[in-house]
């Protein structure tokens, strides 16, 4: 078959992107996404402002759990520029956010244990269809990438839910999150770390991560640890 080769219009339309891509870089560099105005450090993800102001949390405080052996929550989600970070991350396509602040949390956190698999906590393929992308996952790549640990996304499924649990009321939540997810296919013979790390963006009732506790359980991991980005109590 002959390769595609790209058009002298083509090449012009990419040359002419690439031109006012850098004219428009120049003329109005990234703002930070937080606090929408400051310009961006080189290399950055928010200004140094917002890094300044990001409210992390003590080392091994977290809400109170029974399932989890630790469970922690890096951030304040209600205070500092967490909550408008956290929804540009989710909501406006900004992958890159949820993987640097996996970074920033790593750094700031003790890793977990030798033979540590992290988990993503993960959302429904429509949604990723939708999304193009998982912001756990994102979040959980960003922690493995400081940690040295693996990421695995395939051990758990999420069903499809036609309607979001933050618009449910708590008990109805705990109920409906009990049957959300599931042990994928060939789960139970690849139950590759000992130690398990569930990742998500935002902890608030703690539904989410319990009822993917309770399917891990299954195949009885040594120890499950729960660690979000934010707390939101
Ligand atoms: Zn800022």
């Amino acid at each position: 078959m002959k390769p595609l080769l790209p058009t002298p219009l083509t090449v012009l339309r990419t040359r002419a992107h690439t031109l006012f891509h850098g004219v428009e870089t120049a003329l109005f560099p990234a703002s930070c996404p937080a606090c929408g105005f400051l310009p961006l450090p080189p290399n950055a993800q928010w200004c140094t402002q917002c890094d300044d102001a990001l409210p992390w949390r003590p080392l091994a405080a977290g809400p109170p759990s029974a399932l989890f052996t630790p469970l922690r929550a890096a951030l304040d989600f209600r205070a500092g520029p967490t909550r408008t970070l956290l929804h540009h991350l989710k909501y406006r396509n900004r992958p890159e956010l949820a993987f640097a602040l996996g970074q920033a949390a790593a750094r700031r956190f003790t890793p977990p244990p030798p033979k540590a698999l992290l988990i993503p906590v993960p959302i429904t393929p429509e949604k990723y269809r939708r999304r193009g992308y998982n912001q756990a996952e994102r979040f959980a790549a960003g922690l493995a990438s400081v940690w040295h640990v693996p990421v695995d996304q395939s051990v758990l499924v999420r069903r499809v839910q036609h309607q979001s649990l933050t618009e449910l009321d708590r008990s109805t939540r705990l109920q409906e999150a009990h049957v959300a997810f599931s042990l994928a296919d060939g789960a139970l013979n690849r139950a590759r770390g000992e130690h398990w790390v569930l990742v998500d963006d935002t902890l608030t009732t703690g539904a989410t991560l319990h009822a993917c506790a309770v399917a891990l359980t299954r195949i009885r991991p040594s120890g499950v640890e729960g660690f979000c980005a934010a707390w939101a109590p």
